[in-house]
């Protein structure tokens, strides 16, 4: 069987949660949070990302999918590191087999709302980041998210 590379882009999009807005758990005064997304009907949450367009930059898919996915606009600070796995697709008769990679930069949130996320997320919510880490589905983007956390806290 024939295997087709993708290449996708995404994003920890992050914002520090002010003084002025209440934290939203004990203890999260000036916490961080990040943005996750919910897809398979809401049961798995994990990190924005998109398939890149021709001849668009990793930069720009990422603030674009991000935009679309999340419904927030962000500010690219730096990339953080990619991932790469296989996946099947069933499609009619045939199975196709792809080989993604998949490029996250981190992103400071500079407006924007997560009620207007995509209608292809089945959600989109703030999460304090060690909330995030836990929740994620996947073990490489837990590794994304935990080296974010590193970059923000500087
Ligand atoms: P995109 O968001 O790039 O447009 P998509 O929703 O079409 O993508 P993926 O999110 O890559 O595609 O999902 C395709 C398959 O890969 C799914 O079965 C999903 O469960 C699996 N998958 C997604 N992310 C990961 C990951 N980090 N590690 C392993 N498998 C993953």
């Amino acid at each position: 069987m024939k295997t087709e590379r993708q290449i996708s882009s995404g994003g920890v999009i992050f914002r520090r949660n002010p003084p002025s807005i209440p934290p939203l758990k004990k203890g999260g005064q000036g916490g961080i949070e990040v943005a996750l997304i919910a897809v398979k009907e809401g049961k798995v949450w994990c990190l924005p990302k998109g398939l890149r367009e021709n001849g668009e930059g990793i930069a720009r898919t990422a603030h674009r999918e991000v935009k679309e996915e999340t419904g927030l606009d962000g500010k690219i600070i730096k990339l953080i590191d990619h991932i790469q796995y296989f996946y099947a697709h069933k499609e009619a008769e045939e199975t196709k087999r792809f080989f993604k990679i998949v490029y996250f930069f981190l992103m400071e949130c500079t407006g924007g709302d997560v009620a207007n996320h995509d209608d292809e997320v089945n959600d989109c919510r703030w999460f304090p980041i060690d909330e995030a880490i836990r929740l994620v589905e996947y073990k490489d983007e837990k590794e994304i998210l935990k080296k974010a956390k590193r970059m923000i806290e500087g």
